[in-house]
Formats: C-alpha cells, sequence, structure tokens
C-alpha cells in the first residue's frame, strides 16, 4: 500500500528496485506515470546491486561497422541508408581489399570489434558471409566479429536455399562470433509492419535468435523507438524479449536507440522525446531482469542524455564506433573521441573502462593521468584519420555537437 504522500505506483517501484518480477502491464504503469526520478533511482539500485563491487564503473568498446553494401531489396520506411537494387547511382558494394583495410585501421587504433552491416543485396547469400568472416579472421584473429542479425539470417538462407540453422552454423564456423540483433526494430506485429512490411515477423526474428542461442552464437537486443509506435507496443517488445531470454539467456544486452528523422519515407512525423528514451532505459533495467546489461546510446540521443542515461539503469555506452553511416544518413549529428569519452564518462560519476565484447574489462581507467591520449579514435571518422586511409564517398563529415 502506498503511503498517503507516496505516489501510487512506490509500492511497484520498490518491489522491482529490491529485484522483483514485475508484470507487462505494471512495467506500462510505470513507464507511463512513474515520477521520472523515481524511475531512475529505481533502475540505479537495481543496476549498482547487479554489479556490486564494480557499481562505480561505466565500460564502452572500441569497434567498428562495416557496411559492405547499400544495396537492399528490404526498403524499411524508416532507413536512410539503402539503395533499391535498380538504383546504380546511389548502390554500392566494397570489396575485400577495402574491408580488410578497414580492419587493419580497427586494430591500429586499438578497436576490438567488428560490426558487419548493410542491405539484404539480392547476391549475397550464405557463401558471401563466409567468404568474408573467413578472410577477416585469417588476417585479424584478434577482432571479434559481433555482426548482423536474424533479418541478414533469414535473407541469405533463402538467397542459398538453405535452413537458417544450417546459415548460422556457417557463419559461425567461418568466424562471426555473436549476433549485434540487428532489424529487431519493433517485435510486435503493428509497428513492424508500418515501418518494415518486407522484414520478417517479430516472431521469426525470435525465432531466429533462440535458434542461434541453442547453437552457441549469443546475441545482444535492440529496439528502435519513435516511428509511431504505442507505449504498449515498446512493452510489448520488451516482454517478447524477456519471454526468449527466460529460455535462453543468450541475449547479452539491450539497447534502445531513437529513430533518426532525415531522409526517410517516414519524414520524421513522429520521433521519441529524449524523457521517452531514459524512460525506457530505466524500464528495461526494471522488467529485463533477465538481460545483463542495458547499454545508453549516446549515438542517437546526444552525449548528456547518454551520460543521464547511466543513471537510469544503464551500465554500458556503447561505442567509440570508428565507422558508422547507417543512423548518421538519417540524421544522427553526435560523434566523440575517446578523450572526450572518458571525460564524459568521468563527468558523471563513474570510471570508464573498455570492454570486450562479452563485458570483460580490458583496461580500467582509474588514474586520468594515466589515460590514452591518441586522438585519431574518432568516432564515424576513422577512415580518414589514418595517413592514407580512404573515406567512402557516402561517409559524411559529420558537424561535432
Ligand atoms: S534497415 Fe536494413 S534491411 Fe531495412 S532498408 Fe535499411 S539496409 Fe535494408
Amino acid at each position: 500500500m502506498p503511503r498517503p504522500s507516496q505516489h501510487p505506483l512506490q509500492p511497484v517501484l520498490d518491489r522491482a528496485a529490491a529485484g522483483g518480477r514485475i508484470t507487462p502491464q505494471e512495467a506500462l504503469d510505470l513507464y507511463r506515470d512513474a515520477p521520472l526520478h523515481a524511475l531512475g533511482a529505481a533502475a540505479d539500485a537495481v543496476r549498482r546491486r547487479r554489479y556490486a563491487g564494480t557499481e562505480h564503473i561505466a565500460t564502452y568498446i572500441i569497434e567498428r561497422n562495416i557496411n559492405y553494401t547499400n544495396v537492399c531489396v528490404t526498403a524499411c520506411r524508416f532507413c536512410a541508408f539503402y539503395a533499391a537494387p535498380k538504383d546504380t547511382a546511389k548502390g554500392w558494394t566494397r570489396d575485400l581489399d577495402d574491408i580488410l583495410r578497414r580492419c587493419a585501421e580497427t586494430v591500429e587504433l586499438g578497436g576490438t570489434q567488428i560490426m558487419f552491416q548493410g542491405g539484404h543485396h539480392p547476391d549475397y547469400g550464405v557463401e558471401y558471409y563466409e567468404k568474408h568472416f573467413a578472410a577477416i579472421k585469417k588476417e585479424f584473429p584478434q577482432l571479434v566479429i559481433h555482426s548482423l542479425g536474424a533479418s541478414e539470417v533469414e535473407h541469405m538462407a533463402r538467397i542459398s536455399g538453405v535452413p537458417v540453422e544450417e546459415a548460422i552454423t556457417r557463419i559461425h564456423a567461418a568466424g562471426l562470433d555473436s549476433f549485434a540483433g540487428a532489424g529487431a526494430e519493433l517485435l510486435p506485429e503493428r509497428p513492424r509492419k508500418a515501418i518494415a512490411p518486407l522484414k520478417e515477423s517479430g516472431e521469426r526474428w525470435l525465432e531466429i535468435m533462440e535458434i542461434a542461442h541453442g547453437l552457441g552464437v549469443e546475441s545482444t537486443s535492440t529496439m528502435l523507438m519513435g516511428t509511431g509506435e504505442t507505449n504498449a507496443e515498446r512493452i510489448e517488445h520488451l516482454r517478447m524479449i524477456r519471454d526468449v531470454q527466460d529460455r535462453t539467456g543468450g541475449f547479452r544486452a539491450f539497447i534502445p536507440y531513437t529513430y533518426q528523422p532525415e531522409n526517410n519515407h517516414l519524414k520524421g512525423r513522429t520521433q521519441a522525446t529524449l524523457f521517452e528514451y531514459l524512460r525506457m532505459i530505466a524500464i528495461a533495467r526494471l522488467f529485463l531482469d533477465n538481460v545483463a546489461h542495458i547499454q545508453g546510446s549516446w549515438l542517437t540521443t546526444g552525449k548528456e542524455i547518454g551520460q543521464l542515461s547511466l543513471h537510469y539503469g544503464a551500465d554500458d555506452l556503447g561505442s567509440i564506433m570508428l565507422e558508422e553511416n547507417v543512423v548518421s544518413s538519417a540524421g544522427a549529428k553526435h560523434r566523440s573521441n575517446l578523450v572526450e569519452l572518458l571525460i564524459l564518462i568521468r563527468a558523471s560519476g563513474r570510471v570508464p573502462a573498455q570492454r570486450s565484447t562479452t563485458y570483460e574489462h580490458l583496461v580500467v581507467h582509474e588514474d586520468p593521468a594515466n589515460d590514452p591520449v591518441d586522438e585519431r579514435i574518432v568516432s564515424h571518422v576513422s577512415s580518414t584519420a589514418i595517413a592514407g586511409g580512404t573515406a567512402h564517398p557516402e561517409l559524411k563529415l559529420i558537424a561535432t555537437t
């Protein structure tokens, strides 16, 4: 029972903060109506308990997105990145040498992870990914390939005429370490059909992730907020992930990010507010009691909101993403370098730690005097950061904000 001066939802918040499981309806009530700071405090309490002993640390990773093609048959309405196969003026692909050069730059800059991300090219079946992952692993065995998601698996299996189990097994054997959980967007049927009518259903996306987890390939999970979905549909997305996670335990992290409104068919008619985003971070920490890591996404929300997210349940601030073209094509304007990211994490009262893909702490930056000072480590533009590097013409320099 709430005390007379208490918000009526405080007992639910207290139960969640103490580690009790909350129902989807309770999550929806909290998401809509709980006072913002009380919601953040409950989520932070859960984070602190889960990471007792290291709760003063916030992690980041250095990685590179390699966008291998923008040619795509799926034409998602929120996407500003793709080119239809017939649009030869806009479409491009990268050859293997270019991809390997980008991997070499990643290693030189201290990156540990590759996110191979691209369109659903009509010619790219399982064989394409086998060839490229094997080549990357042969030259750079130290790089972790954390890439793709259920949508790409469904597409490549269809192109090659094989079951998804075989596709996953083969690309895993060739070098894929884990799935990045791309293509989750919104999992419930109505909003998914509205923004990505040609993608597989949300149930199928989860089914493929569950198959992958069963084959020993873990993943992260994502959520695209702000394309016109309701609050109830956001919570339903979380419920669908939590149910699968109860069975597999294979989702390492949950990463919500906000729709970027430029250059796509939705034309920015809808957008999630920053407070909605912070509330989602907090609800995810409270509701997804079976997912270890909640990631704040400063790339789409900005550095200050990224900092705040660390007080709303996030334990990780994502990456210095040495190259990114997909959300930046749709208007994400935030970028950072490593020095700045370390300052940003410290200013929010945490000790920064570089992590691996599986969240081990590689370097804990306890003493600012020992911080790395390599200013070439800049999100989005690494290929222009090394002498002799090449930036793809599609890769725009984005003003620092
Ligand atoms: S989001 Fe991915 S699958 Fe959808 S159109 Fe863009 S590149 Fe294609």
